[in-house]
């Protein structure tokens, strides 16, 4: 049984396409997505690769290291 370490979900400083209030970075037990915090919009990580910032990184690497 896996436990994970570090937070579930951050918020990052990138805004949503749709309404432009702040995205949260998620993590389930088999997956990882954005969501908006205000009106609750899922989005694929892929999709803000170009714009990735310091609070996306560090938990897509803790993410990483749960998995070594
Ligand atoms: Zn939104």
């Amino acid at each position: 049984m896996a436990y994970l370490i570090g937070p579930r979900h951050a918020r990052t400083t990138i805004l949503c396409p749709h309404c432009g209030a702040p995205l949260d970075i998620r993590r389930t037990c088999w997956d990882v997505f954005m969501q908006c915090s205000s009106c609750n919009k899922a989005f694929k990580v892929e999709t803000f690769a170009q714009q990735m910032d310091d609070v996306m990184e560090e938990f897509l690497s803790s993410l990483y290291a749960d998995r070594t």
